[in-house]
């Protein structure tokens, strides 16, 4: 609960990463769609959004038309538009239908060599076409064994949050890499102790701070979900390899306090 006395709506986001062509994520986003399209209200308590590849964005914005499933995209470029060969642009995104935009993802920092700066101008580009920032961060496996995990975090939060991020316009995504795809997570104190620091961070430096959404990502899956999102300041989770399948992504959303 917030100091205000509402309890912060949980989001569930799936990561698809690159992952479907255009039949089974089309099956996917549909059975997805229907289940929320049918579930009361006291069912589904949270938001669920999907970030599938970007060649399937403009597909499955109408698959999921008039139903509670949002779209979200997997990264976006920092400039609006111009002469950035195979990039997409946040404008562009909104323009497809989506309402979120992760950046920041582990993979994306490793793979293209992304920084905290690179991070935070992809937020605030987000933020100027109206998407919602799902905005990553954690710890490596060494930097955890050397004890510097909150450091890190810390570090990363100050560094790749826009000094205009809100509660409105931003999320963020505690995934510790070590725990991504790999079926190892970290104890529940673990996460609290990561959380309660992001909850102090975004008091200090986020509008409506009390709300902003904090969520836990790194091989969440149905047999552990109902234990995370129960821990303090836990406010969702980004789901990779087990959104794929609908039965597990809905027993996810499905075990949201
Ligand atoms: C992710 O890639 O954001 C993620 C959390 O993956 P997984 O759930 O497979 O660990």
């Amino acid at each position: 609960m917030t100091p205000d006395g509402n309890a912060i709506r949980p989001l569930i986001a799936g990561n698809w990463k690159m992952h479907g062509r255009r039949a089974d994520a089309t099956a996917l986003a549909g059975e997805l769609a229907r289940r929320a399209r049918r579930a009361a209200s006291a069912e589904l308590r949270c938001e669920l959004v999907i970030c599938p590849p970007a060649p399937l964005l403009t597909v499955l914005a109408d698959i999921v038309a008039d139903s509670p499933v949002r779209l979200g995209a997997q990264d976006c470029h920092l400039s609006a538009s111009g002469a950035h060969t195979g990039d997409i642009s946040a404008p562009m995104l909104a323009d497809a239908g989506c309402r979120y935009v992760i950046v920041g993802h582990s993979e994306r920092r490793t793979d293209h060599g992304e920084g905290d700066d690179t991070v935070r101008a992809k937020a605030e580009a987000a933020h100027a076409a109206g998407l919602v920032a799902i905005v990553c961060l954690g710890e490596t496996e060494a930097q955890r064994a050397a004890g510097e995990t909150l450091a890190v975090v810390d570090r990363q939060f100050r560094a790749s949050l826009p000094a205009a991020a809100t509660a409105a316009n931003t999320v963020i995504a505690y995934e510790p890499v070590w725990a991504i795809g790999t079926g190892k997570v970290p104890t529940a104190a673990e996460i609290a102790e990561v959380h309660a620091q992001l909850r102090t961070l975004a008091r200090g430096r986020v509008g409506d701070g009390d709300r902003l959404r904090l969520l836990y990502g790194g091989s969440v899956k149905p047999g552990n979900a109902a234990e995370i999102l129960r821990i303090a300041n836990v406010n969702g989770a980004l789901v990779g390899g087990a959104c794929l399948q609908a039965g597990d992504f809905w027993a996810i959303a499905r075990s949201c306090p």
